[in-house]
């Protein structure tokens, strides 16, 4: 058995000091107060945390670990070992790779690779195509898939779907989560074919959030909750950017158990704003674009509500390498890695008095958990799996350096960030995986119950 002490213990609705023991995979007990020595002299392994917290570990429902196809940007193995060193323990990962994942033999062939080389536990969204809603309404498991994958506006890895009729079927038939990136794609093609005409092959920056507009996200994601609520489809709508779009969720204030309408917001999109265009250009060219400094004012609002309009929060974390990210606005592919900093980086606007540490650990850890139905994940409780991370308070503060970088692209658009908390240990199903990393990876295949 682990003794963990002396401890900030992350529990639903407070911090308490006190003391986890784990056998094997799982949480044995959770208490208040100092083990006594009897516990003390069970425990064959003893760690004073010496007051740093323990939360349970972070489960990012939105990352793209580039596998198969792209792994000369980055790989399951490479980013599995950014995301537990940046104490995430569980992913679930995108279907835009090559071959797309839209079938089942590529899901089959992704859980195999990560059975292989994950050292975080995973699951894989299915991608919807113009031609395979059938099999997305009868033969997938929606006990190891979490949902289905919809680009609603953007033409990525021809996985558009834009037919009205075939949309009506998913969001009607489909009997799963079905999480949607929601841009006009026809508002965004106009709005680029201005900006050529306007600057031909050298458009700044700072067109990005011009192009992929506040009225491109609107619109789309309007018409996507009033689908949803026709057809009472279980909607999740990626990566929200606009205040304005926020007004379509404050509606809907249920528990969240019961929402049929969700919302995530991304880290990238909480921490810079369209200010940032100048100082880092392309490295954050992200697709919907970071907005403006009232729009993410509005977010990091949102997170806090109880009842949130905003969900959960995941990083969207999609590296790419700095030679393709510094190449010019039409050339640079979207995405930035995040996942290695994300908790930091929420933690850093805790100590900057936007939200509190308990909000961090309820839209990064419990929430996924109770959005999705992740059996036995997400929180501190007996029974329950040890993923778990262990994090220091760093009151002098530390500086991100590409240096520290682990996911195989080697740069993150938060070099020079000051934080003041550190991951110091990541376990996965009680296993340390982080700083020291076991002989072989013990992450598991996530289960869901709420797919229904
Ligand atoms: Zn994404």
């Amino acid at each position: 058995m682990r003794l963990i002490y002396n401890a900030q213990l992350a529990l639903e609705d407070e911090f308490v000091a006190g003391y986890v023991v784990t056998a094997g995979d799982e949480i044995k007990q959770v208490a208040a107060g100092m083990p006594d020595g009897s516990l003390m002299d069970m425990c064959d392994s003893r760690i004073d945390a010496q007051g740093a917290i323990l939360m349970p570990g972070v489960i990012d429902t939105h990352v793209h670990f580039r596998e198969p196809g792209l792994t000369h940007k980055a790989s399951i193995a490479s980013e599995s070992r950014a995301a537990v060193a940046g104490g995430v323990t569980s992913y679930i990962d995108m279907p835009n790779v090559v071959p797309p994942t839209v079938t089942i033999e590529a899901l089959e062939d992704k859980w195999d690779r990560a059975a292989k080389d994950s050292m975080a536990n995973y699951s894989f969204y299915i991608g919807a195509t113009a031609s395979n809603t059938d099999m997305l309404i009868h033969d997938i498991d929606y006990t190891r898939v979490p949902g289905v994958k919809v680009f609603l506006g953007s033409s990525t890895g021809g996985m558009l779907v834009d037919d009205a009729a075939v949309l009506r079927r998913i969001f009607g038939e489909v009997p799963a989560l079905i999480a949607v990136h929601s841009e006009d794609e026809t508002m965004i093609r106009q709005n680029l074919e201005r900006a050529k005409a306007r600057y031909g092959v050298d458009i700044p920056m700072a067109m990005h959030p011009l192009i992929r507009s506040e009225e491109a996200c609107f619109e789309c994601t309007r018409r996507a909750v009033e689908l949803a609520r026709e057809l009472n489809t279980r909607l999740h709508v990626l990566h929200v950017t606009t205040a304005r779009e926020l007004e379509l969720f404050y509606k809907l204030a249920e528990e969240l158990e019961e929402k049929r309408i969700t919302a995530e917001a991304c880290v990238g999109h909480l921490w810079f704003s369209d200010e940032d265009y100048a100082r880092l250009g392309t490295r954050i060219k992200v697709n919907p674009a970071i907005k403006s400094d009232d729009d993410r004012a509005e977010l990091r609002d949102a997170v806090t509500r109880v009842i949130g309009c905003i969900d959960v929060v995941s990083t969207d974390h999609a590296p790419h390498t700095l030679e393709e990210k510094c190449q010019k606005y039409l050339k640079s592919p979207s995405g930035m890695p995040l996942a290695q900093f994300s908790l930091v980086a929420m933690l850093q606007l805790t100590y900057e008095g936007w939200l509190s540490k308990l909000t961090v650990v309820e839209r990064m850890c419990h929430a996924p958990a109770r959005l999705f139905g992740i059996a036995n994940r997400g929180f501190l409780r007996p029974g329950y799996k040890a993923d778990m991370v262990l994090v220091e308070e760093v009151p002098q503060g530390w500086i991100i350096d590409d240096d520290d970088v682990r996911s195989s692209c080697r740069w993150t658009p938060l070099k020079g960030a000051t934080m003041h908390h550190r991951v110091a240990r990541t376990w996965v199903n009680g296993v340390e995986v982080y700083p020291n990393e076991p002989p072989y990876p013990p992450a598991e295949p996530l289960r869901f119950t709420r797919n229904t």
